[in-house]
């Protein structure tokens, strides 16, 4: 074989092994590292997912991150992004010994704590004992009492709360909430006179009729406990809620418009409930308000015609109430 020969073939072999490196080398440069990040990304992402599954599991992890009304800073921060004025200042709230089991429908307290009256805050008496609160319910109505104060309205009246240990009212009752300490009504009239403990109901409309009872006063007494970030949704009469709208929509900080909702009967004490309280895992939320003031068709649905009822449709039966267990074991504590 002559020698050149052989030279020509070995410089073939040197150009395709180096050839080789080089696609070699653009393969792993490519291909590998974003390869190997991608499976990696991949078992993290699996492993956060099982994280997250594992907190949601543990509803209390959820809970904490949304409803932390532990420092004064937080509130107020809620009450901008929520659009609301700050009236005053909020008590945080950094916990408690009261737990809080099931809804407030169906549910029960653990560690309520009474409210009592002062010269600022008095009682419309519709039972014994329902003056008990979740202590965040108890540290909204002293704020509210001082919101009240600050404006120069009247003393604030306060209605139902809760029993002690939670639970229905019982068949005699109208309530079908209060069960869990973080429901109250506040009728609408104020303590003008010393005693207002049995104070007649004074409606403030009559189904579609606005009273001379609506007064401006009383409009601010519902921004005032309405406009507060631990306010899940307070709920009033339909034309109190369309009245609301015509009066404060366009105007700035209405906020509380989207948590004003508009329920059967309501007409002369509007309903505040509050959110779950951050160390009560077991507490349940109600499902979100949909996004918005709800002044325009939401509101006006109230008053149209109900629609024909099918006849072949039959309604969804409802799910069975639970009870939760807790519940059970804590009142036959007690
Ligand atoms: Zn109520």
């Amino acid at each position: 074989m002559p020698v050149s020969f052989c030279v020509y073939m070995v410089k073939i072999m040197v150009r395709a092994a180096l050839l080789f490196a080089l696609v070699a080398g653009l393969v792993t440069a490519c291909s590998g590292p974003s390869a190997l990040d991608t499976v990696a990304a991949t078992r993290a992402q699996a492993r956060t997912t099982s994280d997250s599954a594992e907190a949601f599991s543990k509803q209390g992890t959820i809970l904490l991150a949304t409803n932390d009304f532990s420092t004064q800073e937080r509130m107020r921060a809620l009450a901008k992004q929520q659009n609301l004025a700050v009236l005053s200042a909020y008590t945080p709230y950094q916990g408690s010994t009261a737990r809080i089991y099931g809804s407030t429908a169906l549910g029960c307290i653990a560690g309520a704590v009474p409210v009592t009256e002062s010269p600022d805050l008095k009682f419309q008496v519709w039972g014994r004992g329902r003056n008990y609160a979740h202590p965040i319910m108890a540290q909204y109505l002293n704020d509210l009492r001082l919101r009240v104060k600050a404006q120069g309205l009247p003393p604030l009246v306060v209605g139902d709360i809760g029993l002690k240990y939670g639970g229905p009212y019982g068949p005699k009752s109208n309530h079908a909430s209060h069960n869990t300490g973080i429901d109250v009504d506040l009728p609408f009239f104020f303590a003008d006179s010393a005693d207002v403990s049995s104070h007649p109901d004074v409606y403030i409309v009559k189904g579609q009729k606005i009273l001379p009872t609506f007064t401006p006063k009383i409009a601010s007494l519902i921004i005032s406990a309405t406009s507060d970030p631990r306010v899940d949704r307070v709920f009033v009469a339909p034309m109190i809620k369309m009245r609301m709208c015509q009066l404060y929509e366009n105007k700035p900080n209405n906020g509380f418009l989207h948590k004003l909702r508009p329920w059967f009967g309501h007409q002369a004490h509007m309903h505040v409930r509050l959110k779950c309280p951050s160390d009560s895992p077991e507490c349940v939320s109600q499902a979100p308000i949909p996004e918005g003031t709800g002044c325009g068709y939401e509101v006006k649905s109230w008053f149209l015609p109900p629609p024909p009822k099918s006849k072949t449709a039959r309604p969804a039966p409802k799910p069975k109430k639970v009870l939760p267990q807790q519940c059970q074991i804590l009142w036959s504590q007690h």
